[in-house]
């Protein structure tokens, strides 16, 4: 590959503040809008991911000595250098990702507002003192845990690293993040932009590749935390791997969202919520409603539903899937509920944008009468797709919920104060919403699911990050000479 001729220059690890020259192993990254290719990511290996700990471990000694109030300063200027540079980023993204530029814009700003939350931190974490006997003064403060690292999936190039790098910085550590191979260009894009705001060499690196670099993250023992987004599947593999090896993990997994539709729900908002949720992003959020329980009769509903869909156009308002697998995937799911006996009410299979005919799309779908048995009703497509289980009765559509692996969101529509009530009580989930489509808490509430959706204590974002990636230190202080002295003083 000519590299003169890609849209953006090949990307780079970025170690102790500069971009490394890339060995022999890459692989070709390519815009799900074209399908073509528009830039090369480096495979690194064990040595190189040794090379950025070996930096990060440099650099923590005068990043953690640093007053928090001086940190923050920083990221002050990084948060003025997104807004300045908010097209351009988010142009970016949706190139690399295949997201529209408006889901892309929103996706970055949601990255300023993470790095506004970091921002607050010395707000958050001014500790605690007590006179805990006479003379004695404890006090508690949260220390930086050394170099952590990142591990990002691929549905938002740029927010998802914002999960985590700001907050973890701030709060005085040094990061490794590993971006997706299959969006890595954005992670270029936030390690020049943390330079430009002043951020010391070394405190953030990027290392790029694919399953061995996790891999090796997990197991280097300079490594003293990992975070990992993506898949339930490597969201297990990471977390059983990185603890084996006694590092804290937080490792977040994928989801299947149930929306609880009752009859007395606001039609026309239900409708623009619902098929907002499930067509946002092209469905690839771990947050889309991806399966509707509809209790009793809500046809009306659902007959919006089919007429708001319908106004979703892939190319103009529905940007691509990620890969032709993904989209040759959710057409399979799609096909199958159809043969198990389940009725295609809007079909988004088999679409073609003109000029962008290499790029994947999938128009949003709407299946009625799936079945909790079939895999539409239980995996996660992750595509555009609404499927719909009918129910008798409330109890019913709970215990559909409830009956899932996974637990990242729930939502219940109805203007009934206690059904609301109900589900918020009863849905096995980390995040409810009621009259809500994609209910994400945003800061200072903090972001997780459960169940599946999530292995370990702490949520990635939001106050309960600050004990992720923080131990806590407990002084005991005597300065009085005169003051008697016993075991407990
Ligand atoms: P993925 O699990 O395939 O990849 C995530 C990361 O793991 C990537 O950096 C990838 O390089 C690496 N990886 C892939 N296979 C691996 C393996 N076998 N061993 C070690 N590392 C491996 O996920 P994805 O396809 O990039 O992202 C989509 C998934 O992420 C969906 O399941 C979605 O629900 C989930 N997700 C969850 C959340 C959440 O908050 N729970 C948020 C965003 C995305």
């Amino acid at each position: 590959m000519e590299t003169a001729t890609l849209k953006y220059p090949e990307v780079k690890n970025y170690v102790s503040g500069k971009f490394i020259p890339n060995g022999k192993k890459s692989m070709e990254v390519i815009s799900p809008l074209t399908g073509k290719v528009i830039s090369t990511v480096p495979l690194s290996s064990a040595q190189d991911l040794d090379e950025a700990v070996k930096a990060a471990k440099a650099a923590f000694p005068a990043w953690s000595a640093m007053p928090i109030k001086e940190r923050v300063q920083i990221f002050y200027r990084y948060k003025t250098l997104m807004e300045k540079h908010l097209t351009e980023l988010s142009n970016l993204v949706s190139v690399e990702n295949g997201k529209t530029f408006d889901e892309a814009k929103a996706e970055v700003e949601k990255s300023i507002e993470l790095t506004e939350f970091a921002c607050s931190m010395p707000q958050l974490i001014s500790g605690e003192i007590l006179e805990v006997s006479r003379g004695v003064e404890c006090r508690v403060e949260h220390k930086p845990l050394g170099v952590v690292a990142s591990i990002a999936p691929f549905n938002f190039p740029h927010m998802v690293p914002h999960w985590t790098v700001p907050n973890a910085l701030v709060l005085g550590n040094c990061m490794i993040l590993k971006p997706s191979e299959q969006v890595p260009i954005s992670s270029n894009r936030i390690a020049e932009m943390l330079k430009e705001a002043g951020l010391p060499d070394g405190v953030f690196n990027v290392v790029n590749g694919d399953r061995e670099i996790v891999e090796a993250i997990c197991d280097h023992p300079g490594i003293e935390a990992v975070s990992f987004v993506g898949s339930t599947k490597v969201a297990k593999i990471v977390y059983i791997r990185a603890t084996s090896n006694l590092k804290r993990a937080l490792a977040l997994g994928g989801a299947k969202n149930h929306l609880i539709v009752l009859p007395d729900a606001h039609p026309d908002m239900t409708a623009s919520n619902v098929t907002a949720s499930m067509s946002g992003c092209a469905g690839q959020r771990c947050m889309a409603a991806s399966a509707m329980v509809a209790v009793a009769n809500v046809d009306p509903i659902i007959a919006k539903i089919c007429e708001e869909a319908k106004k979703v156009i892939p190319g103009t308002n529905l940007g691509s899937v990620i890969t032709k697998e993904a989209k040759e995937r959710i057409e399979r799911y799609i096909t199958e509920a159809e043969k198990a006996g389940a009725k295609v009410l809007v079909d988004g299979r088999n679409w073609k944008v003109e000029g962008h005919e290499g790029g994947f799309y999938v128009g949003a779908t709407v299946i009625d009468h799936v079945t909790p048995d079939m895999a539409i009703a239980k995996e996660e497509v992750f595509g555009p797709v609404l499927a719909i289980i009918r129910a008798k009765n409330l109890d019913e559509a709970i215990a559909i919920e409830n009956s899932s692996n996974y637990g990242n969101a729930a939502s219940v529509f109805t203007q009934s104060g206690s059904v609301a009530r109900q589900v918020m009580d009863r849905a096995s989930a980390g995040m409810i919403g009621v009259n809500i489509g994609v209910p994400v808490p945003r800061e200072p509430f903090s972001f997780g699911g459960w169940n599946e959706s999530k292995f370990g204590v702490c949520d990635i974002t939001g106050k309960s990050s600050i004990e992720f990636w923080t131990q806590l230190k407990k002084t005991s202080v005597k300065w009085n000479a005169e003051a008697k002295t016993n075991w407990m003083s």
